[in-house]
Parts: C-alpha cells; structure tokens; sequence
C-alpha cells in the first residue's frame, strides 16, 4: 500500500482523552480530560426538550443561526465593551478546537511561524502540524508561570506570524495581568503579528483575579482572532458549540475554511443554547461562585494532604507537583495512579515542550462527592508509592 499522509505520521493520539479512556478501564475517578460531571443549566436542557419537537433540524447558514450571532455578540459587548457584528465579525464553530483549527489555517502558510507559550493546551500542538505552521515556544516559567518579554520578542524578531494566547490558560491555571497582555500588545503591533486568543475559561476566573479581553486593548482589535466556546461557561461540553470573534476581512476567511471543514454547528443545539447566552448577570456570578467552591474544596484537600500545587487564578485545572514521588516518566506514574490509586489525571509532559516530567494535571470540574471521592483515594498515594 502506499504510505500515508506525511503530515500527520507523527501524531499521537490526544493524551488528554487516552487518560480518560485509561481511567475508565481502570475504574478511577476520572480527573483528566476537563468535562464537568454535573448538569447543564436546567432552562438549557428545557428548551432542547422544546426544540426536539419544533426543530429546527435542517442546516443552520453556515457561519451559525442568525439568533445565535446575535445573542453573542450581546454577550460579548457585555462583558468585554466591544461592538460586535453579528454578521460580519462571527463564526460559530464546532467546538473551539474547529474555531481554532480553522483560525490558523486561515491565517498561516506553510513554514510559517507561530509563537506558542508553553505549558499550552495539546491541540495546539496538532493545530500547528495541521496548518503547516512552525511553533516557537515560550517558556511559562513555574510556580509563577510568568514569561520573560525578551524571549517574546525574540519570537516576534524570528518572524512569528501570529501568537497563540490561551487566557485563562490550561493548564496552569495562569490569568494573564493587563500589564502582561499590555507588553503582548504592544510586541505584536510592532513586529506586526496576529494573536489568536482561547478563551473558553473567561467566565472561570478567582478573585481577586480579573479577564482582560486583549482585543480591547488599543490597536488589538483588527489583529487579535478570539477563539471561544460555549462548552466550559454552560456545562455542555458535548455539544460542541464555539466561536470566532474577529475583524470582518479575518471572519469572511474563517467563514469559508470553517464551511468547507464542517458546513455548521448543529441546528438544534445552537436554538438551545440561545437561551444560556442570553442568561443574566446572575448566572455568572453563581458560576463563579461554583467554581471557587469546587476549587477550594479540591486545592484544599490536597494541601491538607500536604501536597505541592500550584494555585490557581482561573480557569479548572491544577498542576500538582509531583517531584517528591521521584517521577521520571511521568505517562507511567499516571497510569499507575490510574490504576492503583484509582485517580485519573494528565501527565505534566504532555503540555510542557521544556524537559519537564515533575506535574501532573487534576481538574475539578466535579460534584463533591466525586471531589471527596479522589481525595480519599490520593490520600493513599504516599503508601502505595512506597511499594511502586
Ligand atoms: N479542554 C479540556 C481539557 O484540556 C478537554 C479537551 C478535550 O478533550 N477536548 O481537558
């Protein structure tokens, strides 16, 4: 037979979903692949009942309903003060990974270059090798995870062509400062560059911590591709709804690569959601409230087993060190956690492109009692780690 594609000889399959597919043939209480195990919204779920019955059913027009355009860019001016046009400044997508996917390909040319910073979430990495792009990553130097702007503008001086910025990040938990996203800014008008923003966790954020929107910052507007979804915001993962959010000259790009990638998000499921985008001031406020409680409860049951993590500032992940474990390898100690101590998580190595073998990411995205549940299990790494 002849070889396959050369592009994608490779990949390896995402190590977030193998964790999970891992932790399910082990039975462990599943703390990989970030996907919260209660509810949506009851009023989402409500009108999808509604929307089984009356539809629609059919294709929506390909860039998203017209319904749902409009909803987020309400939302969006809402919350960030930007004016959006519905028509002319949004895709709707299948998930943000196609926001991003199709994002990229419409901006990059093979051999171009990309600026990445690392840790970053893997489909990056995918997305890269996808659109023929060059990564140059980074560094997000732990516990503080803050970047040196020298090596930025190194990135920017070997030519990047545009910057991928996840904020809040996964997985380290980082909310980039306004004087972070400031230097950014000003880097990328200088050298000329895009920022293509994820920014799915804007909603999951801990006090005192704030989301700076960096297409409000000045001259980012018509350079920054904001990537979102509503996956994280309304608990519903699975429905693979995302955005992008850009200048009409990029959007009208992204429209064609998103149609020809995957005609439309589905129909009946954008009708549904309208209903969360259109929720009030309210619902994100309990939302974050949610968060923080799930935070607390989970980050507080690992400090009390005297473990190592990073705090984090948004978004619902934490790095747990695990370097008084002696880990090496870092894909066997997860595994073997899965196993043995029956707690799912992803191995640090899988985000890091520095040597970096020493994290593991839990999320915690949970009921409590599944919270509690992983504890109680953690609580019993230190003996079992003895007899590794
Ligand atoms: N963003 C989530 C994570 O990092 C889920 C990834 C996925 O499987 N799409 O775990």
């Amino acid at each position: 037979m002849r070889e396959l594609s050369k592009r994608t000889e490779n990949f390896t399959d995402s190590v977030i979903r193998r964790m999970t597919r891992i932790s399910l043939q082990h039975g462990a209480i599943n703390l990989s692949q970030g996907f919260p195990d209660f509810d949506p919204p009851k009023e989402i779920t409500d009108r999808l009942k509604e929307v089984a019955d009356k539809g629609p059913h059919q294709y929506a027009l390909t860039w998203g309903a017209q319904n749902f355009r409009e909803a987020l860019a309400k939302k969006q001016e809402h919350f960030s003060g930007m004016k959006v046009d519905p028509d002319k400044e949004i895709v709707v997508t299948c998930g943000s990974t196609e926001a991003m996917m199709a994002s990229m390909m419409s901006i990059v040319n093979p051999g171009d270059k990309v600026a990445v910073f690392s840790p970053f979430y893997e489909n990056y990495g995918a997305d890269a090798i996808l659109s023929g792009a060059e990564p140059i990553y980074i560094p997000l130097v732990p516990p503080a995870f803050s970047f040196d702007p020298n090596l930025l503008e190194d990135a920017f001086k070997k030519g990047a062509k545009a910057l991928i910025l996840c904020n809040p990040s996964n997985p380290c938990g980082k909310v980039f400062t306004k004087e972070e996203l400031e230097i950014i800014a000003k880097l990328a008008i200088q050298y000329d560059c895009y920022v293509i923003t994820d920014e799915v966790y804007e909603h999951i954020i801990y006090e005192p911590y704030q989301h700076t929107y960096l297409a409000t910052l000045p001259g980012m507007r018509e350079r920054t591709i904001i990537c979102n979804s509503l996956s994280k915001t309304y608990s519903i993962t699975g429905w693979r709804l995302g955005y992008v959010i850009a200048s009409p000259e990029i959007v009208e790009r992204v429209k064609k690569v998103h149609d020809f990638l995957t005609v439309g998000a589905a129909a009946p499921l954008m009708e549904a959601a309208v209903t969360g985008l259109n929720f009030p001031d309210e619902y994100y406020r309990d939302l974050q409230a949610h968060y923080t409680h799930m935070k607390e409860l989970f980050t507080g049951g690992l400090k009390q087993l005297g473990f190592s993590y990073t705090e984090p500032q948004g978004a619902y992940y934490v790095l747990m060190d695990v370097s008084e474990f002696g880990v090496t390898d870092d894909v066997a100690f997860c595994e073997w956690l899965a196993k043995e101590v029956g707690v799912g998580a992803v191995p640090g190595s899988s985000f890091f492109k520095e040597d970096v073998h020493n994290y593991i990411r839990f999320h915690f995205a949970k009921k409590d009692e599944t919270l509690h549940a992983a504890l109680d299990n953690l609580e019993r790494l230190r003996s079992k780690a003895k007899t590794r």
